[in-house]
């Protein structure tokens, strides 16, 4: 909702220059068509990889009030409706979390290109493998993507 790139810009920049995080690598952003209602406006998405001192839940604290700093309402919100902001904690080092707020890694990684293609751009700058259960990888899940969801994106330039 609202002006898109200028909100996942200022997220960026909210989480760079959070005391109790450093060393931010961003992917390309990329822009989708809505999952859900289709009465709102196309998606960008970008994710980041950070390091930080904070435990799993104190990050999630961190992203929800960079959210509500970025005009994020959640009361009577429909699910899956247009917002202006939202961040995922996607993985969080090797652990698998399953508290009240947190799963992670995030379950739906591996159905959505508007994930997989952005955390791709991440494996290739930090070398980082990044696998989602046993032996699930990121490759694996973009292989087996349906052709629907791989068109439903594309690289948003903002040079
Ligand atoms: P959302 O609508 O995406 O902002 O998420 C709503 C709720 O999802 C939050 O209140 C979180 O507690 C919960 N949640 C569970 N797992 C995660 C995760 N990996 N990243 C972000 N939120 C999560």
């Amino acid at each position: 909702m609202g002006d898109s790139f200028s909100y996942l810009q200022k997220a960026i920049s909210d989480l760079t220059s959070h005391p109790d995080i450093s060393g931010l690598i961003s992917s390309r952003f990329y822009k989708s068509k809505p999952h859900g209602p289709q009465d709102q406006p196309d998606y960008l998405n970008a994710a980041v990889f950070i390091e930080t001192t904070l435990g799993s839940e104190s990050l999630l604290d961190a992203m929800q009030n960079i959210e509500n700093d970025n005009d994020r309402v959640r009361e009577g919100v429909k699910r899956w409706g247009a917002r202006t902001l939202d961040l995922d904690l996607l993985f969080y080092g090797d652990q698998e979390i399953n508290t009240k707020r947190l799963s992670v890694p995030h379950p739906r990684i591996c159905e959505r290109s508007f994930v997989l293609y952005p955390l791709q751009d991440l494996i290739k700058k930090t070398k980082d493998d990044l696998v989602i259960n046993k032996s699930t990888t990121i490759l694996d899940c973009i292989n087996n993507l349906s052709n629907t969801e791989k068109n439903n994106i594309m690289e948003f330039d903002h040079a």
